[in-house]
């Protein structure tokens, strides 16, 4: 098969025929439709995750993997070929306490398509533990769309439906509008929440307010906290941080009423090297909640692909280029030259 493999750190991708991966017992064979490409395809790329994580090179990147089962282990009963399907990025033992609760995201034996394992910047790519890892994607889900959803819209999904709970009318304010945080911003305006969007970018907030949000303000704004206490009716009670700076952070927590909460998607960069300065004295003194998300536990999941299936959600409004395994080295390079803007998939 052809994949597209990352040989040294920030160099161009080789794209080179590799064997086709085995498939084990438990595991299934996916033949990849559309994969995403992320900020964190970028960050690994760079090389600025070596602190955090080291993929053996060559490696295979790639984690927001929809596409076909064409063929399954011996023991395999939950999937067959010819299924369509999506992986999500975290993949799950399916058999642990976390597991067991709900919540493969935290599974006890946790490892990651694209990052620890190869993924899906490849025609196909292995799949272990296929009953856990593998989610049938409804027929009104296109692969684009939900290559589209992970990692960002189910992120953004899991953050605002489960741990800040927003109900229609609530305030949220949504700190930085990547692809991550835009979604953030669509799903948060389909559960009519009033979203305060900001970021640096003009272009982004721009896309922001054609998407729904209620305000748009520039990080440079020099009364950027008044404003926001202005939008939000005195502060709200509830903000995204969708960077994963310092700045950003301090804009998250400082947008907040007493008693509020900031939930953390943003994930730091080889600078900061997962420490943040952070003003706790203000989550003494406020009462405030700063709390982190990952990813998407699979029963939620189900419930954002039936969102999308039944259009009340559309990943594929913010795809904004598609290319063949020959083009991520582009893709990556304008994440560099920061002129990309919404999604970007590789078609392998
Ligand atoms: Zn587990
Ligand atoms: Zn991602």
């Amino acid at each position: 098969m052809r994949a597209a493999l990352l040989r040294e750190y920030h160099a161009p991708l080789s794209v080179e025929q590799v064997p086709l991966p085995a498939v084990s017992r438990d595991g299934a064979l996916v033949r990849v439709r559309a994969c995403g490409l992320c900020g964190s395809d970028w960050h690994v790329w760079r090389g600025d995750w070596r602190w955090r994580m080291t993929p053996a090179l060559p490696h295979v990147m790639g984690h927001e993997i929809a596409g076909d089962v064409i063929a399954v282990g011996a023991s395999v009963t939950s999937v067959a070929p010819g299924d369509r399907v999506t992986i999500p990025f975290h993949l799950s033992c399916g058999d642990c306490p976390w597991c067991a609760a709900g919540q493969p995201n935290l599974c006890d034996r946790y490892s990651a398509i694209g990052f620890s394992l190869p993924g899906g910047f490849a025609e196909h790519v292995a799949v272990p533990r296929a009953h856990a890892n593998l989610v049938a994607l409804p027929a009104g889900v296109s692969y684009r769309a939900a290559a589209a959803l992970g990692c960002r819209y189910m992120s953004a999904w899991h953050a605002l439906r489960d741990q800040l709970a927003l109900t229609p009318g609530d305030d949220l304010v949504i700190v930085g509008c990547g692809g991550l945080g835009l979604a953030a911003v669509q799903v948060a305006v389909a559960m009519g929440v009033q979203v305060a969007a900001v970021d640096r970018s003009a272009t982004a907030l721009e896309i922001a307010a054609r998407l729904g949000a209620a305000s748009s303000h520039l990080v440079a704004g020099t009364s950027l906290a008044e404003d926001l206490r202005a939008a939000t009716r005195g502060g709200s009670a509830a903000s995204l941080e969708a960077v994963g700076s310092e700045q950003a952070l301090a804009v998250a927590l400082g947008a907040l009423r007493k008693g509020g909460t900031c939930v953390r998607l943003g994930l730091t960069g080889a600078e900061e090297r997962g420490l943040l300065p952070t003003a706790v004295d203000t989550l003494t003194k406020g009462e405030l909640t700063l709390r982190g998300s990952l990813g998407c536990p699979t029963p939620s999941l189900h419930a954002l692909l039936a969102e999308v299936s039944a259009l009340r959600l559309d990943p594929e409004l913010l795809i904004a280029e598609a290319r063949g395994l020959d083009g991520v080295t582009e893709m990556l390079q304008a994440m560099d030259a920061g002129t990309a803007s919404g999604i970007m998939l590789v078609e392998p």
